[in-house]
C-alpha cells in the first residue's frame, strides 16, 4: 500500500481533502472522540481553568527569559554529562545528528514520537547515511509503513480506520487480514521490540526541559518513549528552543492541561524524567546523551509582539481536534510537519514562504481559541500573517476560484462603504430570490451565486431591517 504521490501544492491538497467524504468520516469520528474524553476529564476537575491561566503565565514568563533561561539549561544538562548543540538551522540540526550516528558507528535507530524531527527531516538524512530508522510511536510505524507523513501532531495515522491497518499489515507482513485493534497492536509490538532490542542510537522529541534542574521532560502512552531514551548506548533528544521552562515545580500545571486536551486522559501514561547519561555505577540508561537545541525561526517569531505568543504552544494537538478546517481536508493538504491552526501560524516561520497561504485556510471561528490550554489567540495571529502576507510584494498566485472570491469581496467591500446602496440590494435581493427560498433558506441559486449554494445554504434575504433580538417571523 504505497503512499499516494503528494499534490503539487496547498489548494490541490485541500480540494482533494474536502472532496474526500472517507476521510471526513474518519477525522469526525476520531476528533469527536477525543473531544468526549477532553469535555469528561475536564467537567471532573474543578481547578482546570485556574490550570490553564497558570500555564500561560509559566509561559508568558518563559518566552520573555528565554534567553537567560537556555543559557541555565545548557550549564545544567553539560554539567549532567549531556554535550549540547544548539541548532539555528534544520540543516546544522541534521548535519549534528548525522555525524553522532556515525560516529558512534550506529547503524540501527529507533525513533520515539516527534515533531521537532518530522520538521528537520531526520528520517531521511539518516536513511541517506545508510542508517535503518524504526519510528516506534504506533501511529507513527504505521504512516512509516505507508512512506507517508503523519497527518496530526497527536495522533500521526487519524486519518487511517483500523481496517486500513489491518489491510498494511497484511500485505506489509503478510499475515492474515484482521481489523482487530488488539491484535495489530500486539503485532506492532512484538516487531519494534525486536528493533528496541537491537538499536544502537535513540532519538526523541522533549515535552518540557527544566533549567532549574537540566532535566529533559518526554510524556508518552506507550513506553515507546522511554525505551528509546534508555535503551540504546546513545541517544540524542532534539528540542525547539520554545521547550524551556523555568522550574521544576512548574511541570505539574503542564501536565494536568496537556494530558487533558491531547487525548482526554487525567494524565499519559508515562512521564519520563531524563536527568543525562549512565553514571558510574548505574546499570541502564545510555552511554552517551545528545540534546539539540533547534532555533529554526522561532527567534523571528520571539520578536515579533504578535508572533511570540505562538511560542506558548505545548503541542497538544486540540486545536486540530475543533477545526472544521483540518476536519474537513485532514493534515495532509497543509503540506507542513505542523497541520491545522497551529500549524497555520508557525509554518510560515518554520517552513518558509512555501506555506505562507496557510494563514488564510480558516474561518476565524475561534474554536481554537477557546480550547487551547495556554489560551494562545490564534485567530489574531492568523490575521496578523495575512497582512504581513497581503503586504508581499511577490504575491502568490492564487486559482482561479480563490482569484474570484478575493475580487468578489474586494468589491463586497467598497460596496460596504454605501449603507443606502446596500439597503436597497438587499430589498431586490429579497424580491428577486423569493421565488427559491424554502422554509427560510435557499438551496439552490443561478449562477454565479451557484458557487455558493453549491456547498451551503444561504438564508432567504428578508425585505424589512429587523431589530436584534426580535422575533422570527
Ligand atoms: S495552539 Fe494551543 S491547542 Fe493548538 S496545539 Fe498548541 S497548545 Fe494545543
Amino acid at each position: 500500500m504505497a503512499a499516494s504521490p503528494k499534490p503539487a501544492s496547498f489548494f490541490e491538497s485541500s480540494e482533494a481533502g474536502a472532496a474526500d467524504r472517507e476521510l471526513q468520516r474518519k477525522l469526525e469520528n476520531a476528533s469527536t472522540r477525543h473531544l468526549d474524553h477532553f469535555a469528561h476529564v475536564k467537567a471532573e476537575y474543578s481547578d482546570y481553568e485556574e490550570e490553564r491561566s497558570q500555564s500561560r503565565r509559566i509561559k508568558e514568563h518563559a518566552i520573555a527569559h528565554l534567553d537567560e533561561l537556555i543559557v541555565e539549561l545548557t550549564g545544567k544538562l553539560k554539567a549532567r554529562g549531556c554535550a549540547v548543540f544548539a541548532a539555528a538551522t534544520v540543516e546544522e540540526a541534521r548535519d549534528y545528528i548525522v555525524n553522532v550516528a556515525r560516529n558512534t558507528g550506529s547503524r540501527r535507530v529507533v525513533k520515539g514520537k516527534s515533531m521537532t524531527t518530522e520538521e528537520i527531516g531526520l528520517n531521511p538524512a539518516l536513511e541517506n547515511a545508510g542508517m535503518e530508522v524504526l519510528e516506534t510511536d504506533l501511529g507513527e510505524y504505521i504512516v512509516q509503513l505507508r512512506q507517508e507523513p503523519p497527518s496530526h501532531i497527536i495522533t500521526p495515522a487519524i486519518h487511517l480506520s483500523k481496517e486500513d491497518i489491518g489491510a498494511l499489515f497484511h500485505e506489509k507482513f503478510g499475515i492474515p487480514y484482521t481489523s482487530e485493534p488488539e491484535r495489530l497492536t500486539a503485532e506492532a509490538r512484538a516487531r519494534l521490540r525486536e528493533g528496541f532490542l537491537s538499536a544502537d542510537l535513540g532519538v526523541t522529541g522533549v515535552n518540557f526541559a527544566i533549567a532549574e534542574t537540566g532535566t529533559l521532560v518526554v510524556i508518552e502512552n506507550e513506553g515507546n518513549g522511554r525505551m528509546s531514551s534508555t535503551m540504546p548506548e546513545v541517544f540524542i533528544a532534539v528540542m525547539g528552543i520554545e521547550k524551556v521552562i523555568p522550574r521544576l515545580a512548574d511541570v505539574s500545571h503542564f501536565l494536568e492541561v496537556l494530558a487533558r486536551t491531547a487525548t482526554g486522559q487525567k494524565l499519559t501514561t508515562y512521564t519520563n524524567f531524563i536527568g543525562g547519561p549512565r553514571r558510574e555505577g548505574e546499570v541502564d540508561g545510555p552511554r552517551e546523551m545528545h540534546v539539540v537545541i533547534l532555533d529554526n525561526g522561532r527567534s523571528t517569531m520571539l520578536a515579533d509582539p504578535v508572533m511570540r505568543e505562538a511560542l506558548y504552544c505545548i503541542r497538544c494537538g486540540a486545536c486540530l481536534n475543533v477545526c472544521p478546517v483540518y476536519r474537513h481536508i485532514g493534515g495532509h493538504a497543509y503540506r507542513s510537519p505542523y497541520p491545522g491552526p497551529i500549524g497555520s501560524i508557525v509554518s510560515p516561520n518554520l517552513v518558509g514562504s512555501a506555506a505562507g497561504h496557510l494563514p488564510f485556510a480558516s474561518t476565524l471561528c475561534g474554536a481554537c481559541k477557546d480550547i487551547c490550554p495556554v489560551k494562545i489567540d490564534i485567530p489574531r495571529i492568523l490575521l496578523h500573517l495575512r497582512w504581513k502576507e497581503s503586504a508581499r510584494r511577490d504575491l502568490p498566485k492564487w486559482p482561479a476560484p480563490a482569484a474570484r472570491a478575493r475580487a468578489g469581496a474586494r468589491q463586497f467591500a467598497r460596496l460596504a462603504r454605501h449603507p443606502s446602496a446596500i439597503r436597497l440590494l438587499g430589498k431586490l435581493g429579497a424580491i428577486a430570490l423569493k421565488p427559491f427560498a424554502r422554509d427560510g433558506w435557499i438551496k439552490r441559486m443561478p449562477p454565479p451565486f451557484s458557487n455558493w449554494t453549491g456547498i451551503r445554504d444561504f438564508p432567504r434575504p428578508r425585505p424589512r431591517r429587523r431589530k436584534i433580538g426580535a422575533d422570527e417571523d
